[in-house]
């Protein structure tokens, strides 16, 4: 597609002043995006598409103008999703989103879209603008990433000591029951920062061991609970 012929196909559109930049060459940044762009009407039925787009779904060009972006639907999203992004669009907000679409071919994939309204001079919606990518990999890739650490975690949770794995901000990445229980009876206190305060205290250099990747062992602290009798 040409600049001209979206001209044509997008009556009403506001070119704004764009500086040194024309807007031919905004309109080859869009052609050349390695994201799946469409530009719909107020119905979600399909103005323009790029290259992408085509790539993406497997769709040409001329299979979708004029198709509803329903025809991407895999008619598996909940319609709650679809309520709330209408909701939100016809108010004039963006939406964002994952949802479960459908290439050409009849292959899913899960689709992380923005939608946003572009509006006229006068404030109303002329056109939604939609930018998706396929998030499959990265959705399988979270999945192993939480199924790995959910079987590290039971295979610790075995272990009858205090187990807990922390980032340089102490914030807890994965622990085990025997942590949990600590932190319950230390109402909420997180153990991870008491147990490093009491290390520094026994002289214990942290920093050096993180740095220099070393252990320490042999080292003895104490937490003293309130209301126990016996310290930890
Ligand atoms: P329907 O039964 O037609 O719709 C389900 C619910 O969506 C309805 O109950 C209603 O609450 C709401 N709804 C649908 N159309 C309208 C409307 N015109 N006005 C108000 N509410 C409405 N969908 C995808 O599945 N994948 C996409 O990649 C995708 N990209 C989109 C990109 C843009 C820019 C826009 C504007 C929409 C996009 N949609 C996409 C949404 C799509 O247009 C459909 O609304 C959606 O696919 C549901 O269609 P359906 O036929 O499955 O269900």
């Amino acid at each position: 597609m040409r600049f001209g012929e979206l001209r044509a196909t997008l009556p009403g559109m506001v070119l704004p002043d764009c500086g040194l930049l024309s807007p031919e060459l905004f309109f080859a940044i869009v052609q050349q995006s390695p994201l799946a762009i469409s530009i719909t009407d107020h119905k979600a039925d399909i103005l323009y598409v790029n290259p992408a787009f085509e790539t993406l779904t497997g769709y040409d060009r001329d299979e979708v103008l004029g198709e509803n972006e329903s025809i991407l639907s895999h008619k598996q999203t909940p319609v709650t999703v679809y309520h709330e992004l209408w909701a939100a669009i016809q108010g004039k907000c963006a939406w964002r989103g994952t949802l479960v679409n459908r290439r050409r071919n009849g292959e899913a994939y899960l689709a992380e879209l923005n939608i946003s309204p572009v509006l006229n001079e006068q404030g109303d919606i002329s056109f939604f603008l939609g930018i998706h990518r396929d998030v499959t990999e990265v959705h399988a890739l979270e999945k192993q990433v939480h199924h790995q650490k959910a079987l590290i975690e039971s295979v610790l949770d075995s272990a009858p000591v205090v187990v807990v794995l922390f980032d340089a901000e102490q914030n807890v990445i994965l622990d085990n029951q025997a942590y949990k229980k600590l932190l319950g009876d230390l109402r909420g206190c997180e153990p991870a920062g008491l147990f490093l305060d009491a290390l520094r205290q026994e002289g214990v250099d942290l920093e050096a061991i993180c740095r220099d990747g070393l252990g320490f062992a042999e080292t003895e602290v104490r937490l003293d609970i309130a209301g126990r009798v016996e310290p930890r």
